[in-house]
């Protein structure tokens, strides 16, 4: 089936026409600057990009300029919008309502009306997109696809934060995780290479701008590092990832910071361009490094650290560890990270193949002969994972 992908953001929108047998790519793009002015940026395979600037005040227009563009007789890739099959909008957060993908209706935008509190910067944008696309596409199935979905079936234990009970209760303050069609993915094509078994035991590393790690025990989530929302874990490029609670209030008291800002630092400021001082961008940390910037191999540590951390703590939590898997911007193209990543972790069956893992972007087995633990690079497809669930359920 050919599949729409929208990722709406509050000015931007990205999209993907794939098929959902198989992943081919026909076209994607990305509207930007909506709001303020607009701009199209489209690319088919095997043809040179084009960029066009188009008013975008609202939404609606961005999905209208996607669907012109589209059936453009040079520029487009169909000749019709009814050879658009369905359309999968990616949503960030499903709260506890959402344990998989769901066809929109109205009880399904409802619901997702009410996570607006748990995802306030991206469930508002995300529900424009699924809007913009009803109203332009009104005969076109459309489908959810959670970022927090995989998640849900993590045990209480893992998922509960030690605050008085009634928040969880009343307010549904508990962690839900991100992320989650990432780990989906990438999980079932590392159970697959290990041969299908019955019962598998797999950390899956999403190392990218964002980041998270997910314990999976026979495909099913059992933690993550998120936590209610994105901030949690260990450093991001901009995140801080988990600080003592007692650092807002020292500082904010120190500086006069509102919540706003001070969750602006911790959001923005924050992980590795706040240790370093250069940047959230990998290769820019490893290049400063490279020449001697402390701060920047601090950073570079730090990450390492922690990644290292959650790995032995996810082990211990699942009681062993079968496969590890790197993917996303980090995962799939730093040898140097997996290597010290995974270096000293021998004692629990990890044994990296350093020739093995000279490979970027692409799926590799990169463990040792003698490994006990495999160690997969999966690059990560969350289009195709939508696609997959938005066809499968418009088959239903
Ligand atoms: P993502 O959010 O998955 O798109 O990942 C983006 C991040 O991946 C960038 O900000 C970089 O930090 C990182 N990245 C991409 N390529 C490389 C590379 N060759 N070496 C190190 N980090 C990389």
């Amino acid at each position: 089936m050919k599949i729409l992908i929208i990722n709406a953001g509050s000015s931007s929108l990205k999209y993907q026409f794939m098929e959902s047998e198989g992943g081919e790519v026909f076209a994607k793009g990305l509207c930007e600057r909506i709001g303020i002015d607009g701009r199209l940026t489209h690319k088919v395979p095997g043809r040179e990009d084009v960029k066009l600037d188009i008013p975008m005040p609202t939404h609606n227009e961005a999905i209208q300029a996607v669907l012109d563009i589209m059936v453009d007789p040079e520029k487009g890739v169909i000749s019709s919008v009814d050879e658009i099959a369905a359309v999968g909008h990616r949503v960030l957060h499903g709260g506890m309502a959402f344990t998989a993908s769901c066809i929109i209706d109205d009880a399904c935008i409802e619901a997702i009306k009410k996570c607006i509190p748990l995802g306030p910067l991206h469930n508002p944008a995300n529900l424009m997109g699924i809007e913009a696309c009803q109203k332009i596409m009104p005969n076109t199935p459309q489908v959810a696809v959670f970022d927090t979905a995989f998640h849900m079936t993590m045990p209480p234990k893992a998922y509960i934060y030690a605050i008085p009970y009634e928040y969880y209760e009343k307010d549904d303050v508990r962690r839900y995780g991100f992320h989650g069609t990432s780990h989906r993915y990438v999980s079932a094509r590392a159970i697959d290479m290990l041969g299908n078994p019955e019962h598998s035991k797999v950390i899956s590393c999403h190392l990218g701008n964002g980041s998270s790690l997910a314990a999976i025990v026979d495909g099913k989530v059992v933690d993550t590092s998120m936590g209610l929302g994105p901030l949690a874990g260990f450093p991001m490029g901009t995140r801080s990832g988990d600080v003592d609670a007692t650092i807002l209030e020292y500082l904010m008291g120190r500086y006069n910071y509102s919540i706003k800002e001070m969750l602006n630092i911790l959001n923005k400021k924050s992980g590795v361009l706040g240790i370093s001082g250069v940047s959230s961008d990998f290769r820019d940390l490893d290049a400063a490094a490279a020449e001697g910037n402390q701060r920047a191999q601090l950073a570079l540590d730090k990450f390492i650290y922690e990644v290292k951390k959650y790995i032995g703590a996810y082990a211990a939590a699942m009681g062993g560890v079968d496969a590890i898997i790197f993917t996303a911007g980090i995962g799939e193209n730093s040898m140097d990270l997996r290597q010290n990543i995974c270096d000293g972790l021998d004692y629990m069956g990890v044994k990296m193949d350093a020739e093995k893992n000279r490979v970027r972007g692409k799926e590799a087995d990169v463990s040792a002969e003698d490994s006990k633990v495999k160690i997969f690079i999966i690059p990560t497809n969350e289009e195709l994972m939508i696609a997959m669930d938005t066809a499968e359920l418009c088959k239903k």
